[in-house]
C-alpha cells in the first residue's frame, strides 16, 4: 500500500469512512481521532482500517439474508458520486473521491429531512475532509446531476432508493425523496 499515489490511497479512504458512517460510529471515531497515522498507512490504523471495513462489509452481506436489502446501505455515497462520474467523464475524480462527494451530499438530504442535526453532518464533512477527499464537485451541474441518478443501476422503475444517515454509524433507505431536496443538496455540493 505505501507505493500507491496518494491520490490512489485517497480513493480507499472515501469507501472506508463510507463503513464508519454506515455501520460503525466507533469506527468511525478512529478516523477521526488519528486522521495522521490514518494517511500515514501507520501499521496499526492500515491494519485496523482495512480489517474493520471487510468485517462491516462481511457482516452487512452475511445480515443481508436474514434482513432482505441491507446491503444496499454499501452504496451510501453512491447514488450521487455516479451521476459525478458520470457527468465529469469518469476523468476529473477517481471513485473514492466522487464516492466522497455524494456522501456529503446524502448527509445534506439526510439533514434536510431532518434525520439527522447539523452536528453529524459537520463531523462527516470535517473527516472527509480531513482525510484530503473533495466534499465538492467541479464540472458539474444540478440538471446533469438529477437526470443522471435515473440513468443508474440501483435505479428501479424510476425510484431512487437513497441510503441516508439518521446517525453517524447508521443508514435508513428512503425511495421518497422529494425533487426540490435532491436538487438542493446537489446544489450544495457544487464548487
Ligand atoms: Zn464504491
Amino acid at each position: 500500500m505505501k507505493t500507491l499515489p496518494k491520490r490512489e490511497i485517497a480513493t480507499g479512504l472515501g469507501e472506508i469512512v463510507k463503513y464508519g458512517i454506515i455501520y460503525d460510529e466507533a469506527f468511525f471515531a478512529f478516523l477521526e481521532e488519528h486522521p495522521d497515522d490514518v494517511l500515514a498507512l501507520a501499521p496499526e490504523a492500515a491494519v485496523h482500517m482495512i480489517a474493520r471495513s471487510c468485517e462491516i462489509k462481511a457482516a452487512v452481506v452475511s445480515e443481508d439474508e436474514k434482513e432482505a436489502g441491507l446491503r444496499r446501505i454499501l452504496n451510501f455515497g453512491h447514488t450521487m458520486a455516479h451521476a459525478i462520474e458520470q457527468e465529469t467523464g469518469y476523468v476529473r475524480y477517481n471513485h473514492g473521491e466522487a464516492v466522497a462527494i455524494g456522501m456529503c451530499g446524502a448527509m445534506d438530504i439526510s439533514r434536510r429531512l431532518r434525520l439527522v442535526d447539523e452536528a453529524a453532518v459537520t463531523r462527516a464533512v470535517n473527516l472527509i475532509n480531513r482525510l484530503g477527499l473533495p466534499t465538492k464537485a467541479e464540472g458539474c451541474t444540478v440538471d446533469v446531476m438529477y437526470a443522471g441518478i435515473f440513468h443508474d443501476k440501483k435505479t428501479v422503475n424510476g425510484k431512487v432508493n437513497w441510503v441516508l444517515a439518521d446517525r453517524i454509524g447508521h443508514t435508513i433507505v428512503k425511495n421518497d425523496v422529494p425533487e426540490d431536496v435532491v436538487r438542493a443538496a446537489m446544489a450544495g455540493v457544487l464548487a
